[in-house]
């Protein structure tokens, strides 16, 4: 077929790898190795003369079948499965950087991130700069001889500030350095970095593309070029995903569109009855039609994502909503079907000074929401009550 699938054929239809046996979902390959018909042909397989799987480490059918869809997703060449999130932005970064290389970052990151490239990161002797989400000129004037890499995701959290992915795609190219994009908070669905620009779109697969907080993973995705070294670099470092999770993940992907079409449209709702509450000081989603970014919004996501932010008078108003929501699972995971609720201050900024995270825009009275399959109005009553 020439014509160009849409997403929700491409989650289903996306990449496969049958056997023999014609089996119609796809097979689960439970298996840590596999064997060679001769002595000539494993010596074929490891040199690469022949296609073929010989160890699950390297490469295996259902990781691969999983790599393939999101590959479809991603409008990519090629993607890398990682056993977390964490792995594949490990994989992202250092399979290119090397001591005394230099990296313009963010400020606005998810907070384990800040806590790997300050702790581990730094300790090999790559620096980072951290800088604006939204202000270009600061990330021109970040630039040195030796930046290799410009590392950001887009909208931020909680407070869904977008950055300017074309943009930054140019100013990193200019500078001969990779933009990579940490997309995990829109999925595939919600946002293609690199048809943006960007070099490699890095994600959290236990979020959406899960979507039914089961299994731990992560994938990368990006050109041939680039994914071969992922691919060699993940090998070395051990860190595959498991196949029993590429199959759990292949399943929940196959409803990643239908589940993030309404978890987009609930968060947009929920966002809207927000504002016009008297007790809510500013609401923070950027599929909101007056977000102060709204024009570059349009133009390089689809909807606003399932992430919505909200202020109240202070952290005791703030603990209320949370100590009092029925519905909303007290958690800080997101891209699930069940929604949750969060207090950033406390939890997933708990680690910041209190004058960094006001300098971020992070208030003692700002909760989290990640908004889930759930009926919306169901939610927004559950908000209402908890909130009176
Ligand atoms: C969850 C998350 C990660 C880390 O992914 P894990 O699968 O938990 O290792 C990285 N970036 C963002 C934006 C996330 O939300």
């Amino acid at each position: 077929m020439t014509k160009k699938l849409h997403p929700q054929t491409l989650a289903i239809r996306g990449g496969k790898e049958q056997t023999e046996y014609r089996e119609h979902n796809q097979a689960l390959f439970l298996t840590s190795s596999f064997m060679f018909d001769s002595a000539e042909q494993g010596a074929a397989l490891f040199a690469k003369e022949i296609k073929g799987f010989t160890y699950t480490r390297t490469a295996n059918p259902t990781i691969a079948a999983f790599e393939q869809r999101i590959s479809a997703l991603e409008g990519a060449e090629r993607s890398v499965a990682t056993s977390t999130g964490m792995s594949a932005i490990l994989a992202s970064l250092l399979t290119f950087l090397k001591a005394g290389d230099h990296i313009v970052s963010s400020r606005s990151l998810f907070g384990t991130t800040v806590g790997f490239l300050n702790g581990v990161v730094a300790k090999f002797g790559i620096e980072v700069t951290y800088v604006s989400q939204t202000d270009l000129a600061e990330w021109q004037a970040a630039l040195k001889k030796n930046t290799k890499l410009f590392f950001l995701e887009t909208p931020s959290n909680p407070l869904g500030e977008v950055a300017d992915l074309r943009a930054l795609a140019d100013m990193a190219h200019k500078a001969g350095a990779l933009l990579v994009v940490d997309n995990s908070f829109m999925s595939p669905y919600g946002q293609q970095p690199l048809a943006l620009g960007a070099d490699i779109s890095v994600q959290s697969a236990t979020k959406a593309v899960d979507g039914h907080g089961r299994v731990m993973g992560g994938v990368l995705s990006g050109s041939d070029e680039l994914m071969t070294q992922v691919a060699v670099f993940s090998n070395a470092c051990g860190l595959a995903m498991s196949p029993f999770t590429a199959w759990t993940l292949l399943s929940g992907v196959e409803t990643l569109s239908v589940r993030m079409e309404k978890q987009f449209a609930g968060a947009l709702k929920v966002a809207k009855w927000l504002q016009a509450q008297p007790q809510v000081k500013a609401v923070y989603y950027s599929g909101m039609p007056d977000h102060p970014q709204a024009d570059l919004v349009k133009t390089q996501q689809n909807g606003g994502g399932i992430v919505v932010g909200f202020e109240v008078a202070d952290q005791a108003a703030a603990w209320k909503v949370i100590d009092h929501v029925e519905l909303f699972s007290k958690t800080a995971n997101l891209g699930d079907v069940r929604s949750t609720i969060t207090h950033p201050w406390t939890t997933t900024h708990g680690r910041m000074s209190p004058e960094d995270k006001q300098a971020s825009g992070i208030q003692p009275g700002l909760l989290r929401l990640a908004v889930g399959l759930e009926y919306t109005d169901d939610l927004i009553a559950d908000l209402q009550q908890a909130m009176a």
